[in-house]
């Protein structure tokens, strides 16, 4: 999380599900001193055992598992350019076909609510529905995958789309693709990149 530049200090959290629950990074340790036995496992009550207190945002990893069964891994961040448009509320459009990465035609931004409640995971679960990546306002950006790598690859491709978008805003308002176009990358997005099994194999 620190070299990629998603997140400095102890901003941002990440989270693996685990049976019925998860194993998520502790709350506000940075990353550079984050060590294996400090990643709390979560149950699917909420609850933990020892002294270390799983991040403040247990809520929006465990409500993502438990309403998304395709989901694996989750990875929160305070990406610098995600985080701008966020806080002007924005989400990101179809300015470019690769916003379709994150399962639609647009990036939606959750409405704002104070780190930490259930009332900020309900507006994120809202802005995540049929997505896998939502902006949250005044805050930052969240995605899952379906395990840490795919997860975080996510949260990357939002950041360089945010940049991207930034960007171009710089040139005017860019024109954006229709739902029509959109619809037809959605579908491309399902073949790409597949490979058959005889050549997954060999690798
Ligand atoms: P934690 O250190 O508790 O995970 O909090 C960081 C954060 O990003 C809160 O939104
Ligand atoms: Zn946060």
């Amino acid at each position: 999380m620190g070299p990629s530049g998603l997140s400095t200090g102890t901003s941002g959290n990440v989270s693996s599900r685990s049976g019925e629950g998860m194993l998520i990074t502790p709350s506000g340790v940075p990353y550079a001193k984050l060590t294996p036995d400090m990643i709390v496992e979560v149950r699917e009550d909420g609850t933990f055992d020892g002294d270390i207190r799983p991040s403040s945002e247990w809520r929006m990893h465990l409500d993502i598992y438990q309403a998304r069964p395709e989901a694996g891994a989750v990875v929160h961040t305070h990406s610098p350019h995600a985080t701008a448009l966020a806080c002007h509320g924005e989400g990101i459009p179809a300015f470019h076909y690769m916003v379709a990465v994150a399962g639609g035609t647009t990036i939606r931004c959750a409405a704002y609510a104070t780190f930490g409640t259930q009332a900020l995971s309900d507006a994120m679960m809202s802005a995540l529905e049929g997505r896998r990546a939502c902006l949250l306002a005044h805050h930052g950006q969240i995605a899952f995958g379906r395990d840490v790598e795919s997860a975080f690859a996510l949260a990357i491709e939002v950041e360089t789309l945010a940049t991207q978008y930034t960007l171009a805003r710089q040139l005017g308002p860019p024109p954006l693709l229709d739902d029509q176009e959109m619809d037809r990358v959605l579908k491309a997005f399902r073949n790409y990149g597949a490979q058959s099994k005889a050549a997954t194999a060999q690798h």
